[in-house]
């Protein structure tokens, strides 16, 4: 079929969970015209709501939110910036933030000010969120920018030629340039859209339930590995269990009943705890899985539908926004012209080493919580190692996404990286420039030929001259509309000619 022109959509979206909402919104700010299809005809699961939907979100996610002004919307936000409120249970030292393979990582013990580059005034490195929150606020900015959302709409077909892709629902198509996936573990359009999906076996059978339980007083507190498994009760009646079976219960797809829960407990708790009534439960795996391209021709993948992992570390639903903030902009671009093809492909280049870091790092987790003597023995070193500041401020940084950095051309320590919230003279904040989603060059100099030569690309590059109250010795930055740093210049050698050649290959335009 030969109609690119005529096609109603530039995009369709199969899947209107966290991701497929941002990755929306970012193409709608672009000015592309989207279309989510969605398989749920509500927009809130039981599973996605409290106590369930508790997410934990790392400094990149809440970065972008805020560069999106999104993350005001937060009700933890809220929460934060009130100061009779207490925004976490517990203070102090001793709360835990985090943990690795079971064991907590503690507020004191964690060391910020080993974390290059983040300025004063920098949003905060991890908070805990909801999901069913975050969806709605997404669903309500992406209904804003023009973006279509059909729900009860399940993809069931897809087909693409060079030039179109055409989705079917049912008895329903729908044609467009470029279909995404990013409908979730088990996708779709992963399966349908000829994707390899590499990886490893579960370990666990994972179970979130909410019961009733007759003696919790049989129950430790905080979470326990034991010689059978790991079981937490963080909320009366919310219990959190792996059960070490290779994932076998959760594979059968038998229904989870309330004997069954109370066995599972009883065998890892190692007590005759009684459940008198299970509300609600799901179960889920340590499978670990990527795919091994994330686009296929005109389909491209986002989100856990890209990959999947045990949620030890609470880390999926970052990895996923972090693609879709990542792909966004060049897909948009690509769309409108504005770009190659090559610019499209740095999406798989640079997030897919970064989704296989995630699951090595679950993986991980798994094997020092294995109930075998080998696994105790590496369990109690990690404890010890976790227990210091570097090692506290270095399994934060990881899971929080501190040290993430994509392999940029460039040689400085900041190119690759999250831009800095640079304060400007004029009072503004970095992230406060990047609502729009253009690409910024920022130069604390007023450099003529910097500015010559990015007035070129008028159309692209917002070009802002203003000195910063502490630049990190940088005279001009280049920051990506994902908020990357692409290139600086630190007043030493003039490479504006480097400049340059980053910009033809980022915009595929003649510059007038
Ligand atoms: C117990 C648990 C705790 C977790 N804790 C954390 C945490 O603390 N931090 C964190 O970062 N992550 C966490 N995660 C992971 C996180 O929830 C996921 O990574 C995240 O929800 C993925 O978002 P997504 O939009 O890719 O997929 P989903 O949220 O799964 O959304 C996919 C959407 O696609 C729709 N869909 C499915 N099939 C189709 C189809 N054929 N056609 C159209 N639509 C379809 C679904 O209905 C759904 O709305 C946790 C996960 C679990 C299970």
């Amino acid at each position: 079929m030969k109609a690119t022109n005529k096609l109603k959509h530039d995009v369709i979206i199969s899947g209107a969970g966290p991701v497929g909402l941002f990755l929306a919104c970012e193409l709608a700010l672009a000015k592309c015209t989207v279309l989510i299809l969605e398989k749920a005809e509500k927009a809130t699961s039981p599973l996605k709501q409290l106590p369930f939907g508790i997410r934990g979100l790392s400094a990149p996610t809440i970065e972008a939110l805020y560069r999106r002004g999104l993350f005001e919307e937060l009700e933890i936000h809220k929460r934060l910036k009130n100061p009779h409120i207490t925004a976490t249970p517990q203070q102090g030292a001793q709360r835990q933030v985090g943990h690795f393979g079971g064991i907590p990582l503690l507020a004191g013990n964690i060391d910020a000010s080993q974390w290059e580059y983040r300025l004063p005034g920098s949003p905060e490195t991890s908070l805990i969120s909801e999901i069913a929150e975050l969806e709605t606020i997404l669903t309500r900015r992406a209904t804003a920018l023009g973006v279509e959302i059909r729900r009860g709409c399940p993809v069931t077909g897809v087909h693409q030629t060079g030039e179109s892709v055409t989705v079917w629902s049912a008895n329903e198509h729908f044609e467009s340039k470029w279909l995404v996936g990013c409908d979730g573990s088990r996708s779709a359009v992963r399966k349908m859209g000829g994707f390899e999906f590499a990886g490893t076996e579960p370990e666990f059978t994972g179970y979130t339930t909410l019961v009733n339980i007759a003696d919790p007083e049989k129950l430790r507190p905080g979470r326990n590995v034991t010689s059978a498994g790991m079981y937490m009760q963080s909320q009366p009646g919310y219990v959190l269990m792996q059960d070490f079976d290779r994932g076998a219960f959760h594979n059968s797809e038998e229904p989870i009943t309330r004997e069954h829960i109370q066995e599972v407990l009883r065998r890892i708790s190692g007590t005759d705890v009684t459940i008198n009534a299970l509300h609600t439960a799901t179960t889920w795996t340590d499978r670990a899985r990527q795919a091994t391209q994330y686009g296929n021709g005109r389909i491209l993948l986002a989100g856990d539908a890209a990959h999947i992992h045990s949620p030890l570390g609470g880390q999926g639903l970052n990895l996923g926004l972090g693609d879709a903030m990542n792909l966004g902009w060049k897909l948009a671009a690509l769309v409108r012209n504005h770009a190659s093809k090559d610019l499209l492909d740095t999406y798989h280049a640079e997030r897919h080493p970064v989704g296989a870091q995630v699951l090595d790092w679950s993986r991980a987790q798994v094997a020092i919580m294995r109930p075998d003597p080998h696994a105790r023995a590496l369990h109690a070193i990690f404890r010890d190692l976790l227990n210091t500041r570097d090692g506290a401020t270095y399994t934060a940084g990881r899971i929080w996404g501190i040290y993430n950095r994509y392999e940029l051309d460039g040689g400085h320590p900041l190119t690759g990286r999250n831009v800095p919230n640079f304060e400007l003279e004029n009072g503004a904040k970095m992230g406060e420039l990047m609502r729009d989603g253009e690409m910024i060059l920022l130069d604390f100099e007023g450099n003529a030929s910097i500015a010559a030569l990015v007035n070129k690309y008028a159309t692209q590059i917002k070009y802002i001259s203003c000195n910063a109250t502490d630049r990190l010795g940088l005279s001009a930055v280049l920051i990506r509309p994902d908020g990357i740093i692409a290139w600086v210049s630190d007043g030493g050698t003039d490479n504006t000619a480097h400049l340059a050649q980053i910009l033809r290959q980022y915009w595929n335009v003649v510059p007038h």
